[in-house]
């Protein structure tokens, strides 16, 4: 027998004859011979509801309001859990709901963005033995001294996976309401397919870079286990997406698996500064000592001594950081200093680029075809970056996916 641990999103429990439609596929995973542990989000637009009740009393995100937060935040998944476990039981299956409190998520007393150091598995393993499907509510948990705490928005994930982990099940599956993890945006490509299969790595790669269907750290904290997750819809039968190591996959896996985009960076330029050591710590200690991070980076050689310093944040940064920079800018006498928030940035993902030479000079291939000027590049072991202008972006996705045969339909085929 083994133990699968099934997650569903706010849309798939978002009304009572779509929680009874989770309660029959929970039933299902059980009759296949299964222990089964679900954990639930909050009802769709719930916890946007509660977040706009407490914005609308004026309690703030400030240090004063964020333990009462959670307090009112974790609500939401209460209500899911106990409707999903009345649901099972109408349906002729034991199942008993618990809130990440009272199943014992211990986590340090950070409101609103608590990390989990411990979960009792003692519960869940009598009622498992007692042939009970365990509700669990996702996303919130209970400090030391037993204040409700929460993870942050969109972490009934991370909760998922977690107790997937320490109760070492087989799978992990996240169900929502898409059919797995695309090779880019369809809304923006049309070609874009869904794939069989993914490293944790590529993931979090393309989890990081804004496709939004999975947690970071939840995917961070499976790669940790070596937790298999699956991402897949509550809507049909379709086998999703896997994400798991590198070499549970034994195909050969294809060059690009994806490509991520996202709108929300600013791109800033110092110009004509002394090519000097410390120009760097300069610039960035007083962007980094605001709290804003920095993405990217490119300084480019000097030839006359004098050198152009440029560097991303993200866009709700962009004011602030040209703020600062006016102030740097004259401090180290620069020529001049220029900013831009109408980027975006386009990367290509994929484990399979460290054994294949020549995907960085065949991405910038298809964009001078297309005529798109790079302004910047970045690349890691899995993965090449640029930013280019935000006009561009889905003209260069769509020239980029079709140009590495994204579209084929086995991930193999594209060699
Ligand atoms: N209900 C929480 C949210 O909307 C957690 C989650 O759904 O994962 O952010
Ligand atoms: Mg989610």
């Amino acid at each position: 027998m083994s133990l699968i641990v099934q997650k569903f999103g706010g849309t798939s429990v978002g009304s009572i004859e779509r929680i009874e439609n989770v309660a029959r596929k929970v039933i299902s995973t059980k009759a296949q011979g299964n222990d089964v542990i679900v954990v639930v989000s909050a009802m769709a637009g719930e916890t946007d509801r509660l977040k706009a009740l407490a914005d609308e009393v004026g309690a703030d995100s400030s240090s004063d309001h964020q333990r009462e937060i959670d307090v009112l935040l974790s609500t939401g998944e209460q209500v899911s859990i106990a409707l999903l476990s009345m649901m099972l039981k109408k349906l002729g299956c034991r199942a008993r709901s618990y809130t990440g409190g009272q199943i014992r998520i211990l986590t340090d007393d950070a409101h609103t963005k608590a990390r989990i150091q411990e979960i009792d598995t003692e519960k869940i393993g009598s009622d498992l033995a007692a042939d009970k499907v365990v509700v669990v509510a996702g996303f919130q948990g209970v400090d030391s001294s037993g204040n409700i705490t929460t993870f942050g928005r969109g972490a009934s994930d991370l909760t998922a996976v977690a107790i997937a982990g320490v109760m070492a099940a087989a799978e992990c599956r996240i169900y929502t309401d898409v059919d797995g993890v695309y090779t880019t945006d369809p809304n923006v490509v049309e070609g874009a397919r869904c794939l069989e299969s993914l490293t944790f790595e590529e993931m979090l790669e393309l989890a990081s870079l804004g496709s939004k269907v999975l947690h970071t750290r939840a995917v961070e904290l499976a790669s940790k286990y070596k937790l298999p997750i699956r991402v897949l819809s509550s809507f049909n039968e379709s086998p999703g997406t896997l994400i798991t190591s590198e070499e549970e996959l034994d195909m050969e896996r294809p060059m690009i698996s994806g490509i991520a985009m996202t709108r929300d960076e600013a791109k800033l330029t110092v110009l004509g500064v002394d090519d000097v050591p410390g120009i760097a710590h300069k610039i960035l200690g007083p962007i980094s000592a605001a709290n804003i991070e920095v993405d990217m980076i490119v300084q480019n050689v000097a030839a006359d001594n004098s050198t152009d310093f440029t560097f991303t944040v993200a866009r709700a940064d962009y004011e602030k950081s040209m703020d600062i920079l006016k102030k740097v800018a004259k401090d180290i006498e620069a020529r001049e200093f220029t900013g831009d928030n109408k980027i975006a940035k386009l990367s290509l993902v994929g484990v399979g680029m460290r054994s294949h030479a020549g995907v960085a000079s065949k991405m910038f291939e298809t964009l001078a075809d297309e005529s798109i000027n790079i302004q910047m590049i970045s690349t890691s072991e899995i993965k090449i970056s640029v930013v280019i202008a935000e006009k561009y972006l889905e003209l260069a996705a769509r020239a980029l996916h079709s140009k590495f045969d994204l579209s084929a339909i086995a991930d193999s085929e594209q060699e």
